[in-house]
C-alpha cells in the first residue's frame, strides 16, 4: 500500500531533500512551505503521515501542530516534527501541542527512512486507535494533554519510569556509598585527630616532665625511701600496711614518669651487649617488694648459655617492669593461685631469644586483646592507668627488631611474648648476678652527693641500715674537699648538680682518685638524659635511677665493691 507523506517545510533545498528522499523510498510526497499551506494540504490530501519544520513564516510547525490536532477530522494523522537537535525544550513545546514524534536535524537519510519505518509499523500494530493520555507532570502539578497512541506512551513511560528507577537507584545506593565513606572518613580524621592531639599533649607534658623529672625524681626518692626505711623499722600492723601503700604509690609515680619521658623522647635504642636474664633479676629484684606483698609467687624459669642481646638494657628494663607490673595489677583481685611466671629460652632455628611473661589473672577477651597495644587504650579505672605501657613496650621491642604479642584466653591469664633476636656480641664484662642476694659485706665509708639535703640524708639512712658509715657533699667540688679529708669506698653521686656535676667530679677522680672510679655510682634524676646516657656508657659506669628501690641500692654497692 502506497503512503503519502506530506512534508511542510519553508526550506527548498530541505523540502527537495525530502521529496527526493522519500520518492526514492517509494512514498508518495506533498509539499507545502509553511503550516498555513500544510493545513490546507492536509485537508485536501489526507496524508498518511505529517513531517513539519518547526520555524516557518506565517504559521510555524507548533501552531500547525496545534491546528491539526484540534481539527476533528485530521487529528489522527501521526505528526512528526523536525526539531533541532540539543533543543530539549522544542520537544517538550511540540508535546504539547500535540506532536507524536519527533526527528531531530540535521539528520542522517538513512536514519529518517527507518524511523519513518517504525512510526508507520507503530501505526499497522495499533488497534485502538488514538486515545488522550493525561499526564500530571511535575511537583507543580502541571497537567498536559498527550493525543498520543496508549501503547507508545505506555512504553515511553514505563521506559522513562524504569530509567528513573534505575537511576534513582544508582544515586541512592552511590549515595549511601559515599555517605558511609564520608562518615568513615570523618572518623578516622577525628580519631586521628584526637591521637595527634593527644600525642603532641603528652609529647609536650613529657617535654616538660623532662624538664622537672629531676625535681619530681627526688622527692619521690624521699617518699619511697622513707617508705621503705618504715616498713623495715615496723615490719607488721597497721603502720606497716601505710608504709607499704606510700611506697607502692610512689613505685606508680615513677612508672608514669618513665613512660612520659619515653614517650616525649623516643630515642633510639643505646645498644651493648646485654643480658636477658640479668634483667630479669634486676626487674624482680626492683619489683621484688611490692609483688610479694600483694602475695604474688614469683617463679623464674631461665635458660642457662643464653646468648647476649644486642640491646639497650634501660629500655627492655622498662618493658619488663611494664609487663610485670600489669601482671600484678591483673592478679590484684583474682583469686588464688596468683602466679607469675618469668621463662626465658633460646629459639636457635629462629635465632631468637625468648622471654615470656605469664600470669594466672582473668585473662584478656579477644575483642580487648585487638587493642591492647594500642596507645591510650585502658580498661583500667581512670587514674590507675594511661594506656601507654604496652604500646610503649611494643614500640621499644620493635625498635630493638623483635615482637611482642600476647596470647590469652578468658579465665586462663596472659601470656605476652618478647621474641628478640640473638646477639652476636659477646662481652663477658656483663656478669651474670647469683640468683640469692650475696651475704651482706662489711660495713663500708660512704660519700653521697647529692645537691639536695633530703636525699642526702635519705640515703644517709638507708645505708647506715646495712652499717654503713656515710658523709655528705652538696656537689662535685664539696665531695673533693671531702675526699682529702679522707678516704671513701664508695661514692654514690647525683648527675647533675649546680658547682661540679657527677661527670665533672667523675673525671676529677681519673686525675686525681683513680682508685675510686670503680667503685662511683652514678645517681640520675631523669631517667637519663641523653648526655647522661653517653657519660655512663662511655664512662661504663654504675648507674642508679631516682627513685630507686632499697634492693636496688644494696646491688649497685655489691656490685661496684665487686661483692655481687
Ligand atoms: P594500662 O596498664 O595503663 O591500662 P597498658 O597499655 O599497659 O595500659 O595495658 C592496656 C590494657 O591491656 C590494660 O588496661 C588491660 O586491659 C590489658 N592488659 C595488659 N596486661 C594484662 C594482663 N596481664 N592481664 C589482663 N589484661 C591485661
Amino acid at each position: 500500500m502506497e503512503r503519502t507523506i506530506l512534508v511542510v517545510e519553508d526550506s527548498r533545498t530541505q523540502a527537495e531533500r525530502l521529496q527526493l528522499l522519500l520518492d526514492v523510498a517509494g512514498y508518495r510526497v506533498d509539499v507545502a512551505s509553511n503550516g498555513r499551506e500544510g493545513l490546507e494540504r492536509a485537508r485536501l490530501s489526507r496524508p498518511d503521515l505529517i513531517i513539519s519544520d518547526v520555524v516557518m513564516p506565517e504559521m510555524d510547525g507548533y501552531d500547525f501542530c496545534r491546528a491539526l490536532k484540534s481539527t476533528e477530522e485530521l487529528r489522527r494523522i501521526p505528526f512528526v516534527l523536525l526539531t533541532q537537535r540539543g533543543a530539549p525544550q522544542d520537544v517538550i513545546r511540540g508535546f504539547q501541542c500535540g506532536a507524536d514524534n519527533f526527528i531531530t536535524k540535521p539528520f542522517e537519510d538513512d536514519l529518517l527512512l527507518e524511523r519513518l519505518q517504525r512510526i508507520f509499523a507503530h501505526l499497522e500494530l495499533r488497534q485502538g486507535g488514538r486515545l488522550d493520555v493525561e499526564i500530571t507532570l511535575g511537583s507543580g502539578g502541571q497537567q498536559i494533554v498527550i493525543n498520543a497512541d496508549k501503547q507508545q506512551m505506555i512504553e515511553l513511560l514505563f521506559s522513562t519510569l524504569d530509567d528513573l528507577v534505575r537511576l534513582n537507584g544508582q544515586l541512592a545506593e552511590s549515595q549511601r556509598v559515599i555517605e558511609d565513606y564520608a562518615r568513615t572518613l570523618e572518623a578516622q580524621v577525628q580519631e586521628r585527630t584526637e591521637r595527634l592531639l593527644q600525642t603532641e599533649k603528652i609529647a609536650t607534658m613529657g617535654l616538660l616532665l623532662a624538664g622537672v623529672a629531676h625535681e619530681l625524681n627526688n622527692p619521690l626518692s624521699v617518699v619511697k625511701g622513707h617508705a621503705d626505711l618504715l616498713q623495715l623499722a615496723v615490719p607488721e600492723g597497721p603502720l606497716a600496711v601505710r608504709a607499704r601503700k606510700i611506697g607502692q604509690a610512689a613505685e606508680r609515680c615513677t612508672r608514669i614518669v618513665r613512660n612520659f619521658l619515653s614517650l616525649a623522647r623516643q630515642y633510639p635504642p643505646e645498644r651493648k651487649a646485654t643480658r636477658l636474664n640479668q634483667l630479669v633479676h634486676e626487674a624482680v629484684e626492683l619489683l621484688g617488694y611490692q609483688l610479694r606483698t600483694a602475695g604474688l609467687e614469683v617463679r623464674l624459669d631461665l635458660a642457662q648459655d643464653l646468648p647476649p642481646l644486642w640491646a639497650d638494657p634501660h629500655q627492655l628494663n622498662q618493658v619488663l617492669v611494664n609487663l610485670i607490673a600489669n601482671a600484678q595489677h591483673a592478679m590484684r583481685e583474682h583469686p588464688a593461685p596468683k602466679r607469675l611466671t618469668m621463662t626465658t629460652r633460646e629459639d636457635r632455628a629462629r635465632g631468637q631469644v625468648v622471654l615470656e611473661v605469664a600470669d594466672t589473672g582473668p585473662g584478656i577477651a579477644a575483642e580487648v586483646q585487638a587493642k591492647i597495644f594500642e596507645p591510650f587504650f585502658s580498661t583500667k579505672e581512670p587514674g590507675e592507668g594511661t594506656g601507654l605501657g604496652l604500646s610503649i613496650c611494643r614500640g621499644i621491642v620493635e625498635s630493638h627488631d623483635g615482637t611482642l604479642t600476647v596470647r590469652s584466653e578468658p579465665g586462663r591469664g596472659a601470656v605476652f611474648t618478647v621474641d628478640l633476636p640473638a646477639g652476636t656480641v659477646w662481652e663477658p664484662a656483663v656478669p651474670e648476678p647469683a640468683t640469692e642476694p650475696a651475704p651482706q659485706a662489711g660495713a663500708r665509708a660512704i660519700l653521697v652527693v647529692d645537691d639536695e639535703e633530703d636525699v642526702r640524708d635519705l640515703l644517709a639512712d638507708l645505708l647506715s641500715i646495712d652499717g654503713h658509715r656515710v658523709d655528705g657533699a652538696q656537689n662535685g667540688l664539696a665531695a673533693l674537699d671531702a675526699l682529702r679529708e679522707r678516704s671513701y669506698d664508695v661514692i654514690i653521686s647525683d648527675a647533675r648538680m649546680p658547682g661540679l656535676d657527677g661527670a665533672g667530679l667523675y673525671r676529677r677522680l681519673q686525675a686525681e682518685h683513680p682508685e675510686l672510679t670503680r667503685r662511683f655510682i652514678m645517681m640520675t634524676g631523669d631517667a637519663m638524659s641523653a648526655p647522661t646516657r653517653e657519660f655512663i656508657e662511655s664512662a661504663r659506669l654504675v648507674s642508679l635511677a631516682k627513685p630507686f628501690a632499697l634492693d636496688e641500692m644494696r646491688r649497685v654497692i655489691r656490685q661496684v665493691l665487686g661483692e655481687g
